[in-house]
């Protein structure tokens, strides 16, 4: 199976640092310094995991994001954004990233992320992805909105809603766990299987899933702020 990990990043002593420490906790790691050449080696070499720099020469990396969602590629994306772009950030979050990291960044927390990510990743677009699926045709759903569990399916009043991986298991994390309050800390254990991470991960991933199955995402009636606590899921 490949564990191929596609580094998109221009900053050559970035790359390299990145690219040896994957080798030493064994994954392939694969660098290309520019957009173009990032999504023809996606084509030719689907990678388990994509660390995509935002600044780059060319096509930004938003672009690079946003063309593999719009082809229906959910390969896991982990977001490299330069510490100033607080917007890319969000950006990149709407346009299906599951993650993101600020640089400069710690290469343990990077690794944690990688290693966390992967392990929630399966895919449903990459035949090499470990695939450890309940039994196709459980179901879960509240409003109009069902989840088939086995086909990774999201739909919303008939029409198909695309997620991203992470935005896929909280969801189902929320829909298994009804009316419980999680807070930020127990989200980010129990759904991206951190210890530590920014709170506001998981603040703007619950605004994604708000502004995708919500009615009215400003005013959430299933996924609800519990104020000074957290979240707690209402069907
Ligand atoms: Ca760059």
């Amino acid at each position: 199976m490949s564990h191929e990990v596609l580094i998109v990043e221009d900053d050559e002593s970035i790359a390299a640092g990145l690219a040896l420490n994957l080798k030493i906790d064994g994954y392939q790691p694969v660098v290309t310094s520019d957009g173009e050449s990032a999504l023809a080696r996606i084509r030719e070499h689907p990678p388990v995991l994509i660390l995509l720099d935002i600044g780059l020469p060319g096509i930004s990396g938003l672009d690079v994001l946003s063309q593999l969602r719009a082809a229906g590629n959910l390969t896991p994306v982990i977001v490299l954004s330069a510490r100033r772009d607080e917007f890319d950030k969000v950006a990149a979050l709407r346009l299906g990233a599951d993650d993101y990291v600020t640089k400069p960044f710690a290469l343990a927390e990077l690794l944690a992320r990688v290693g966390a990510v992967l392990r929630r990743s399966t895919s449903t677009t990459s035949a090499t992805m470990p695939v450890v699926a309940p039994p196709a045709g459980e179901l879960l759903g509240f409003s109009d909105v069902l989840v088939d569990l086995g086909k990774r399916e999201v739909t919303r009043a008939g029409a198909a809603v695309k997620l991203t991986h992470l935005e896929f298991e909280l969801l189902v994390f929320f829909l298994r766990r009804q009316r419980e309050v999680f807070s930020r800390d127990e989200l980010l254990r129990h759904v991206w299987g951190l210890q530590s991470a920014s709170r506001r991960t998981v603040d703007n991933f619950v605004a994604q899933l708000r502004s995708k199955l919500e009615e009215d995402p400003e005013a959430p009636r299933h996924i609800v702020t519990v104020r000074g606590s957290g979240y707690r899921f209402d069907p």
